[in-house]
């Protein structure tokens, strides 16, 4: 038996003449940029989050970008980030001139909203939380920190689409949130993709000119210096398409996390992610399903050696641990964790007889191994 972290080539497979359908009806059309498939798709993701706006970007690093100049972020401003993120949360950040400041992680493996004030100096301007695999951060802690020191709050929601904390979606806590639709997301494309959502109109507006290179979507006129960061058609089409299934997506990936949870919670050696109806302030999508373990290493050889495919995200490392970006920090519960997280295969082709296998290699290991 071999049970594969991602099935790529199943996520079209899956729907296969659908797609080719979809492709034939945009190609007739000739719908290959910003047209009703993007505009629809984009009312659609906004109107699901609770968001007044959604603006179809290449991808979610374009979208936190174009965020963060949309609202003024620049030179000489620090933005606090969780080191426990993709590296494209500081590179966006990096990207508009500004400086990131990674801080500590909490238990529940985003951001450690107690450690963020002690990172506060005279150039902070945000904080940008990521709302890792899935699930909604400490946004109570968070909001009152950002007010009361004035600061602005981003969201790095790429793994979030249709997350909640008391009631409220991710990418919807401050001026704006992203959204990514990388192939192996909850909501994945052929190729890359991302959304930004905002309720704010004013940098929506900004946004819909930046992304085409700085051209009024009505008018047409150059507002402002853009560039080129647009969701292409097809893909909003196909996104589109997938995203009406969106709730048996999170349902099924919610059912997955739990049979996980019931056959590995008595495990001594792991720390697992809440389960599923754990909290009732929060609704988690389960992009991922990453849990602690000791002997992290040996454990992913046992695995391995059976046919299992599991991940070390990021290599194993926090954004400020990459010697290259030159982020000085000290950030010990972050290097301790990184030293024994682990992601267990959780998509929509695994079956719960694979999942079974995998806890009962995991048990394996555990009790003989
Ligand atoms: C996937 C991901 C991104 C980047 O999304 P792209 O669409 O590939 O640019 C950023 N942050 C996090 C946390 C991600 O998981």
């Amino acid at each position: 038996m071999t049970i594969p972290f991602f099935n790529y080539p199943a996520l079209f497979g899956d729907q296969e003449e659908k797609f080719v359908e979809i492709f034939r009806t945009v190609g007739r059309r000739g719908a290959f940029i910003m047209q009703d498939d993007l505009r629809n798709f984009e009312a659609e993701v906004a109107a699901y989050s609770g968001a007044a706006h959604g603006i179809g970007v290449a991808n979610a690093t374009d979208g936190l970008e174009l965020l963060l100049a949309a609202g003024g972020i620049g030179p000489g401003d620090e933005v606090i980030f969780c080191s426990h993120t993709m590296v494209a949360t500081a590179g966006a950040i990096h990207s508009v001139g500004a400086t990131p400041v990674p801080a500590e992680v909490g238990s529940d493996h985003l951001i450690d909203a107690d450690k963020i004030e002690g990172l506060i100096t005279e150039r902070t301007r945000a904080i940008m939380p990521t709302q890792l695999n899935g699930r909604v951060a400490d946004m109570d802690k968070i909001l009152a920190i950002a007010n009361k020191h004035g600061l602005d709050l981003y969201e790095d929601a790429a793994q979030g689409l249709g997350a909640s904390y008391k009631g409220r979606f991710a990418g919807t806590f401050g001026k704006g949130g992203c959204i990514s639709f990388y192939p192996a997301k909850n909501l994945g494309c052929f190729g890359d993709g991302g959304l930004v959502l905002t309720n704010d109109t004013k940098l929506y507006n900004a946004m819909m000119a930046m992304r085409d290179h700085g051209r009024d979507p009505q008018t047409g006129e150059i507002v402002g210096w853009g560039r080129n960061s647009r969701l292409d058609n097809l893909q909003a089409a196909i996104l589109s398409h997938l995203f009406k299934g969106y709730d048996d997506i999170v349902a099924r990936r919610r059912a997955i996390a739990a049979r996980y949870n019931r056959r590995l919670q008595h495990i001594n050696s792991l720390v697992l992610p809440p389960p599923p109806d754990a909290d009732p302030a929060r609704f988690d999508v389960f992009q991922n399903y990453e849990i602690e373990a000791d002997r992290r290493d040996e454990l992913k050889v046992h695995l391995s050696a059976r046919g299992i495919g599991s991940l070390i995200q990021w290599g194993g490392k926090a954004v400020h641990q990459y010697p290259a970006l030159k982020l000085s920090a000290h950030l010990p519960y972050t290097e301790e964790l990184m030293a024994r997280m682990i992601m267990l295969p959780l998509n929509l082709s695994i079956t719960d007889d694979e999942v079974d296998a995998v806890c009962d290699a995991i048990e394996s290991f555990y009790t003989h191994g």
